[in-house]
């Protein structure tokens, strides 16, 4: 394990430093947490993780060739005795998102021009393009809901250090070997939004690139990001669905003044294309806020 990782995480329940061993974090008052793969597990329940998500690990440590006996038995202590119905990991990418491959190329016909010109305006003011227009040079980013890794090699471009974190073992693995791609440190820790494992003021940026709409706490969430922000720090923040289901598109900008955040700059109904085949294209317009301390 990296020595900086010790620095930067943190218990997820009480906040206080861990000590890292290969296969196990532990906090001196809450105990111990799994390392899979030399990714630490650090959610607030780690046991009903392991239950709950026992098939998808053992199944993704055996993808990554990681699944020996050691690692085995690790999920194994974790999860006995628990009685969680298994669940699959909540990965939702397109084929070519997970492989970082090219999208399709939609069938040709009467949607032909209108989807060109759709697409172009994607690319060119699109929320990725949102994103790469707001990166700066940073010690400390952390990516939270990293997926399969689409923009964590933008922002390892931009970081000397990076963690990737989503709550899918599978993502982690997944974004830390795309990012691994750049010059910076990268690392990747499985995490639940709402309760970021990390030191207070420890980060530089924060990237939640869709995800605080897929929250089931996302004050909590804004409330941990503007702790584990720095002076100087800055969130990015995107989401198809800023009204959070409540009717009004200033759901999201309103929790996180709520947690003290001040609105730096605010944009909206960027186009978000999604190709998930060539018949089957998905239109978000998509909201993004960049907010700091
Ligand atoms: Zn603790």
């Amino acid at each position: 394990m990296k020595s900086w990782l010790s620095q930067v995480l943190r218990c997820p329940r009480c906040g206080s430093a861990l000590e890292l061993a290969s296969q196990l974090a532990r906090c001196s008052a809450c105990g111990p947490y799994p390392i899979l793969g030399g990714v630490p597990v650090l959610v607030a329940d780690p046991s009903g993780y392991c239950a709950t998500f026992h098939d998808a690990i053992l199944a993704t440590l055996a993808e990554q060739g990681l699944a020996d006996r050691e690692a085995v038995a690790v999920v194994d202590a974790f999860a006995e005795g628990r009685t969680e119905s298994p669940q699959a990991f909540g990965d939702d990418w397109t084929s070519h998102e997970a492989s970082g491959g090219v999208a399709p190329v939609p069938v040709k016909g009467a949607a032909t021009r209108a989807l060109k010109s759709l697409l172009d305006v994607a690319r060119d003011d699109g929320p990725a393009r949102w994103l790469e227009r707001r990166m700066h040079p940073v010690k400390l980013a952390l990516e939270v809901g990293c997926g399969a890794g689409e923009r964590s090699e933008l922002i390892a471009q931009h970081a000397q250090r990076l963690l990737v974190g989503d709550l899918s073992l599978r993502a982690v693995f997944q974004a830390r070997a795309r990012a691994a791609r750049e010059e910076a440190d990268v690392e990747g820790v499985v995490m639940n939004a709402e309760a970021l494992p990390v030191r207070s003021g420890a980060l530089d940026l924060l990237v939640a690139e869709h995800v605080v709409d897929l929250l089931d706490e996302p004050f909590e969430f804004f409330t941990r990001a503007r702790k584990a922000l720095g002076k100087k720090g800055e969130l990015l923040v995107t989401t198809p669905e800023p009204s959070l289901g409540f009717g009004e598109d200033d759901a999201v900008e309103q929790l996180a003044v709520r947690a003290k955040f001040r609105v730096k700059e605010r944009r909206d109904g960027l186009p978000w294309l999604r190709i998930n085949s060539s018949r089957f294209v998905e239109c978000y317009l998509v909201q993004a806020l960049a907010l700091v301390p």
